[in-house]
């Protein structure tokens, strides 16, 4: 057993080491991937009810890495995260999408409104603020024009400073929202205390309305509470004409989803229809 043992263990720690040479390559390559202009933004069409007309999108994060192709956001925003990284990333990914929504509005009227996603990692930084800020006049993209994700672990946090750079950002005219709403840790306390525009449905609530009974139910109750808050609610993850037909009926104002139209790059946003088809 004592050999046996030792051998497991032997393996074990190879594996471990195989493991950390692998983050290390991941790490530098990463740290490099904004300098060598490798990220990409691609961005998904939100669309309104009743006539599924194009409001605005979500800027979604895209590593072209050398030699592997398109890399998806979750194979390398983790490790952004714990080595800091993301801080510098979030800030190219604020000034394209910025950039991106100065273009779409240029006649000045709010038509297509973007959102960014953003890590609470990126919060720890004290000039979160003057940042966005910065990068708002360098891009010309009005306050209006943004709309900024945050995860409702965020929230948790008994921490003064997160109510107040949101208010910051409320104060500057730009809106909030709380993605991936249900999932996680919701506790109902933080939609009075917070300063908070938008609730995006998490996408499995979504998918399951249409079918199961007790989430339909419980979207309808999230429609309800955001209803009286004077919230607007985004459905994410629409891909039937049957979830987008419960969604609507049920008061929800706004859908994301690939019945609509999968996250595009840049350029194929030129030839977006202005509404799609209804379901
Ligand atoms: P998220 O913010 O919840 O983004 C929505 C995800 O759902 C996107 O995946 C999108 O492609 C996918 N999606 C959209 N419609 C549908 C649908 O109808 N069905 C299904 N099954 N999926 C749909 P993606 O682009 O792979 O992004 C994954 C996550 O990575 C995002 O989840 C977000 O948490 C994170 N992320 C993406 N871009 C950024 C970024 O710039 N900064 C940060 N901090 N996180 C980002
Ligand atoms: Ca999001
Ligand atoms: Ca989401
Ligand atoms: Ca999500």
């Amino acid at each position: 057993a004592k050999r046996s043992g030792r051998r497991g263990f032997r393996y074990y720690s190879k594996e471990l080491t195989e493991d950390a040479a692998k983050r290390l390559a991941l790490e530098s390559e990463l740290r490099r991937a904004v300098e060598r202009g490798e990220l990409e933004l691609h961005y998904q069409p939100k669309v309104s009810f009743p006539h599924h007309e194009v409001v605005g999108s979500e800027a979604l994060l895209r590593w072209r890495r050398a030699g592997v192709g398109l890399v998806p956001p979750n194979d390398f925003i983790p490790v952004a995260e714990e080595t800091g990284l993301i801080v510098d990333m979030g800030n190219w990914v604020l000034r394209e999408a910025c950039r991106a929504a100065a273009e779409w509005n240029a006649g000045g009227e709010a038509l297509h409104k973007v959102s960014v996603n953003l890590s609470a990692r990126q919060f720890e930084s004290h000039d979160l603020v003057s940042v966005v800020g910065a990068i708002l006049d360098e891009t010309g993209c009005r306050p209006e024009w943004l709309e900024l994700e945050i995860t409702e672990s965020l929230l948790l946090e008994e921490d003064g400073a997160i109510l107040t750079t949101l208010s910051a950002f409320r104060a500057m005219g730009l809106s909030i929202a709380i993605d991936d709403f249900g999932t996680g840790y919701s506790s109902l306390s933080y939609l009075a205390r917070f300063p908070i525009d938008t609730l995006k449905i998490d996408k499995s609530f979504v998918q399951k309305a249409a079918t199961d009974r007790r989430h339909a139910e419980l979207v309808k109750a999230i429609l309800s509470i955001a209803r009286c808050l004077g919230q607007e609610v985004v459905a994410e993850g629409v891909e039937t004409a049957e979830q987008a037909v419960f969604l609507r009926q049920n008061g929800c104002q706004v859908a994301q989803g690939f019945l609509f139209s999968r996250p595009l790059p840049k350029p194929d946003m030129a030839s977006l229809p202005r509404r799609f088809a209804p379901a």
